[in-house]
């Protein structure tokens, strides 16, 4: 709640700089240069005759783009605000798009990119890049984000002409990125690390159920046994949400209450890496394969989620089905870099007799701890947060 309240107080102080101050300050946070040149000045855009042609049936264009950032010096929490001026009245929509990469899309309705340049390359702390593109009559921009945005984190809104103070029509996009409640900086090796790991499903909760009658909650927890057991040679420390047949949060609870109290486990611990282990189960019975997901709310999600699934997959020999984002809550509200992997198909009988077997069980282990050797590795390199 206090985070959320100091993230409006930022947003308000934007709204107060003046649009020419703001254009000014906009070269030093970011490598970018603005992408119109002042020359364009406010007057011509103001000209009577600029929103007569746009009313013309989305004859409007946009005609410069200026940006800002700001970060609060006592939150730490840092904003974006992205300003298109448009030479006629314009609507705006906007959505948050997971897969392949995280990246908020902005279609501007009724201005064509004019001669605003296409791209304009961030410095990767809230945008990496803005991609600025015809769609039709209308724009679509397309700001590349490092971290999944939230509902809550973004607004796009538009502001009227405002003749009197030399204002043109405006698209205004602000970003507020929170301050992050952790801050990583990994070191090579699985030594001294804290990890949790999270059997899938347990006690009052089968998960899913193959057609020999195997039931989900007793290979993951089988192999994520197997994966502690590997971790700890290694000189991790390993935390498990349940280490028998037991419901975490408690018999009969909601899923959300159950898996909020998984993830409970590994923020309390601040643990460096968090592994949800799951069975897969799909109606055709010839479906297969080993999959891993991710949600990219730390700049190591995905990462994490490659390693593993590069190591996970071959190991186990059967079909890679690859990284993909996914919502899921353990690793959406969990405060570390995170993954859900399935390992097989439970509806598969070929699958569903490996799960069962220990020698698949120990292989899958083998490679999701080299996954994670491979990442600590890949991860200290990047040397900590950007
Ligand atoms: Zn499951």
């Amino acid at each position: 709640m206090l985070r959320r309240a100091l993230g409006f107080l930022v947003l308000v102080s934007l709204l107060l700089i003046p649009a020419i101050g703001f254009a000014a300050t906009a070269a030093s946070p970011v490598k970018a240069k603005p992408v119109v040149k002042p020359a364009v000045t406010p007057k011509v855009l103001a000209a009577s005759t600029a929103p007569a042609k746009a009313t013309a049936a989305g004859a409007g264009q946009l005609t410069q783009f200026r940006w800002a950032s700001h970060i609060d010096a006592i939150t730490g929490a840092s904003s974006l605000r992205l300003v298109f001026d448009a030479s006629g009245p314009v609507s705006v929509d906007s959505s948050v798009i997971a897969t392949p990469t995280p990246r908020l899309v902005v279609t501007v309705k009724g201005a064509t990119p004019g001669q605003l340049k296409n791209s304009v390359a961030f410095d990767g702390k809230i945008a990496d890049n803005v991609n600025i593109s015809a769609d039709g009559q209308n724009t679509r921009i397309t700001i590349e984000t490092p971290l999944m945005v939230e509902d809550g984190d973004y607004k796009v809104f538009t502001l009227r002409q405002d003749p009197a103070n030399n204002k043109p029509f405006r698209v205004v996009v602000d970003i507020n990125k929170p301050v992050p409640p952790m801050v990583f900086n990994y070191t090579p090796g699985l030594q001294n690390k804290t990890i949790v790991i999270d059997p899938g499903h347990g006690g009052t909760d089968p998960g899913a159920v193959g057609p020999g009658k195997t039931t989900e909650k007793a290979v993951n927890l089988a192999i994520s046994l197997k994966v502690k057991a590997l971790l700890e040679k290694a000189g991790a420390k390993v935390v498990l949400t349940r280490t028998g047949d037991s419901d975490v949060y408690g018999p009969n609870a909601s899923a959300v209450n159950e898996l909020k109290a998984r993830a409970t486990v590994g923020n309390a611990r601040k643990a460096d890496l968090f592994l949800s282990v799951h069975a897969n189960s799909f109606g055709n019975p010839t479906v297969g394969g080993t999959a891993t997901y991710y949600y990219q709310k730390t700049p190591y999600d995905a990462m994490l989620a490659r390693a593993i699934q590069a190591n996970m997959a071959p190991a186990g020999g059967l079909q890679d089905r690859g990284v993909s984002a996914a919502n899921f809550y353990v690793i959406k509200q969990t405060i570390m870099p995170a993954v859900l992997v399935e390992t097989a198909f439970i509806s598969n009988p070929d699958e569903e007799k490996l799960l069962n077997d220990p020698v698949f069980q120990q292989k899958i282990a083998q490679g999701i701890v080299q996954g994670m050797e491979n990442f600590f590795a890949q991860a200290a390199r990047k040397g900590g947060e950007r």
